[in-house]
């Protein structure tokens, strides 16, 4: 079997190399990351200089997704700060059993007021939310998204065919769907991208073990991929190695804090492992992640 793992093209990538590109004539190369928590304890201090530091790289649109009703508003100031960050907020599974009364009044009071979309939100079989209280909010949240026409950010872990009955009673009524961090089946794929919904790929894509991912996203039609670092989490040491300054490397390296500056270097690794140029790449992607940020 073919070895995917650090293409040739990949091999020679150099980021200084596609900054400079980036800056010359109206030939942009601009990049979205289209999941990551900058509202994390973990780097929320430091937002700025990271956001600052992956628009310098191009990553000029950042989907930024609560977890919980205490995030709400960090995400929301973080979006009003930065115009590269876009908010997305919803109950994530994890949190589902932590839902205070009339929760549900709130984020549609929220969602009216701002332009936002909702995630990260789903169904997750491994954590320790009752799985029914995990489907009642995940309905909750659809059915808004649906009245309020808001796109949506699912995470689903262990739960596909049920996830996926739900959604094809949805899916028609919401305007983009996408299955963040994406890390189920091929025919899972199938069944998800026959409904029009987008499936994004994590970091994780370029983690040495992670070959069956890699032979899904091959699999995944150009006109539903999306990538993500899903920050701070995800850390993969071959991308930060690729995309920060040693010094930089050495402390994401050591704190395993994953930065929206990788993306640029993960979609230079799908482009050379899916064989097409980086920029055709580049600009599908950034046609499929712009449905989520109107
Ligand atoms: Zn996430």
């Amino acid at each position: 079997m073919q070895n995917f793992y650090i293409p040739q093209e990949y091999q020679t990538y150099s980021p200084k190399t596609t900054e400079k590109n980036s800056r010359t004539g109206n030939d942009v190369m601009i990049f979205l990351d289209s999941h990551l928590h900058l509202q994390n304890k973990r780097i929320m201090p430091r937002s700025a200089e990271i956001v600052s530091k992956a628009v310098k790289r191009g990553v000029v649109k950042m989907i930024c997704n609560a977890t919980s009703e205490r995030d709400w508003q960090d995400v929301l100031d973080l979006a009003k700060e930065h115009n590269a960050v876009y908010p997305f907020l919803g109950i994530h599974p994890w949190y589902g059993d932590t839902v205070e009364k009339k929760w549900l009044d709130r984020l549609t009071t929220t969602v009216q007021k701002n332009s936002v979309g909702i995630g990260e939100i789903g169904l997750d079989r491994v954590c320790k939310t009752d799985f029914l209280q995990q489907e009642k909010i995940f309905l909750a949240q659809l059915e808004l998204a649906r009245q309020q026409r808001c796109p949506v950010a699912i995470h689903c872990v262990k739960a596909w065919g049920r996830l996926v009955e739900i959604l094809s009673d949805f899916q028609s009524h919401i305007p983009a769907i996408m299955i963040h961090g994406f890390a189920g089946s091929r025919e899972t794929m199938e069944r998800l991208t026959r409904m029009g919904i987008f499936i994004s790929f994590s970091t994780q894509l370029a983690h040495p073990a992670r070959k069956k991912l890699r032979d899904v996203f091959l699999q995944t039609p150009l006109d539903r991929i999306l990538l993500e670092t899903d920050s701070p989490n995800q850390f993969c040491a071959e991308l930060a190695k690729l995309s920060a300054a040693e010094k930089q490397t050495a402390l994401m390296k050591k704190t395993k804090v994953n930065e929206p500056a990788v993306i640029p270097a993960l979609y230079h690794y799908g482009a050379a492992l899916r064989g097409i140029k980086l920029d055709d790449f580049t600009k599908s992607l950034w046609k499929n992640g712009k449905i989520f940020t109107n």
